[in-house]
């Protein structure tokens, strides 16, 4: 059959947004199918860019290599763009308790970690005004990404050259032929689902998160503070404060629990005046085992989710990881082939 594209993508947040990228920049005609819908997780994320597992003191999965790569496809994507969306800012962790502040040493000292972690201290004076008791520990390299903005400009793009339709995909309107895929009179050899947590996907944990974007006058705060809750400057101290994990009732929210539970841990750092000035739910696709998902789910059909709560940082590493097998015939990794749920 004559295609109308090379590939048709369900699902324009970041997922979407970075693969229909990467298959244009390969050269291939891409046609969008996206519809806003309550839940959507790039649409609310803070965008923190963060390689360290907190809780652990401990790298992300291949936390190098995703930074690696991530940077340089934002950045990229700026100079190409002439746009700002990549913002390396420190990550200041407060330490909760004596043990937490030792653990942070001891990583220091071992080589495989050390590159990530440091305890000099930041130069940001408002830093003095949170309790820290125990002090604080920085991690390198982190950033903070405007992932809304890169969204919006990529989709104004997409609209512009007619690539994108605002509009639901039922599953009757995806028909399925012997050689490709045709999706409202558009067809193609390739489908790939980039719907997130709407999509049914083996392996796929959908994860209710929640976030506050409050105005704390008078802490003139420039950096990135972690305390049982991230803390992100907006400027003009504005800040977006997340983010709470809920695995029941995934799509309830923005919840008064949710609420209370960031209030609580934003007073716990800061004693000044809160003005609550938005409160925001979604919904993360993380999946079983903490990989992301992707590869072929039937023959002309593909998906590309599984992002969990590092969307920023595993977008751009996956999104090439795909092309490169559906394109180029390269092996998938194991550890993130859908293929490991069948
Ligand atoms: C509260 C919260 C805070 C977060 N903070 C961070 C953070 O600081 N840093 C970070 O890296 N990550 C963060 N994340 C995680 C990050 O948001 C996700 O990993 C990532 O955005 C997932 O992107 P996605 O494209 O897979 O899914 P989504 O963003 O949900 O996008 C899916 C898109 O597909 C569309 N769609 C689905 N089905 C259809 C259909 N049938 N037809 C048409 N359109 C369809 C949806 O409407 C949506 O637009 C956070 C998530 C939450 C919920």
């Amino acid at each position: 059959m004559p295609f109308t594209h090379d590939a048709l993508i369900i699902g324009q947040g970041l997922a979407g947004t970075v693969l229909s990228e990467t298959l244009a920049s390969r050269g291939l005609s891409v046609m969008v199918f996206d519809a806003r819908q309550v839940g959507s997780a790039s649409h609310v994320a803070a965008g923190v860019v963060n390689p360290i597992v907190l809780r652990r003191t401990l790298p992300s999965w291949r936390a190098s290599e995703m930074l690696a790569v991530a940077g340089a496809y934002y950045r990229e994507l700026e100079l190409d763009q002439e746009a700002d969306y990549w913002k390396p800012l420190p990550f200041v962790e407060i330490f909760p308790t004596a043990q937490e502040a030792a653990i942070w040493q001891l990583r220091m000292r071992d080589a495989e970690h050390k590159h990530m972690l440091s305890s000099a201290p930041v130069s940001d004076a408002s830093l003095e005004k949170l309790p820290q008791p125990y002090g604080y520990g920085v991690v390198l390299r982190c950033a903070w990404l405007n992932l809304q903005a890169m969204m919006a400009d990529h989709r104004e793009r997409l609209i512009a050259s007619g690539a994108l339709e605002e509009r639901i995909i039922l599953e009757s309107d995806i028909i399925r032929k012997a050689d490709g895929i045709e999706v409202l009179g558009r067809s193609a050899p390739l489908l790939v689902h980039c719907g997130g947590p709407f999509n049914t996907v083996p392996g796929l944990v959908p994860v209710r998160g929640e976030g506050l974007t409050v105005r704390l006058p008078g802490l003139g705060m420039n950096c990135m503070v972690h305390r049982g809750a991230f803390i992100v400057p907006m400027g003009d101290d504005v800040y977006r404060v997340g983010s709470t994990f809920a695995w029941d009732d995934v799509w309830s929210g923005p919840t008064d629990e949710g609420k209370r539970h960031l209030l609580d841990r934003l007073h716990r750092l800061w004693s000044g005046p809160i003005e609550v000035l938005d409160h925001w739910a979604g919904v993360r696709p993380a999946s079983k085992d903490r990989r992301p998902i992707m590869g072929r789910t039937g023959p002309h059909e593909a998906v590309l989710s599984g992002f969990g709560a590092r969307g920023g940082l595993l977008a751009p590493w996956c999104a090439a990881h795909l092309a490169d097998h559906l394109l180029n015939g390269k092996p998938l990794d194991p550890e993130v082939d859908v293929q490991r749920f069948a």
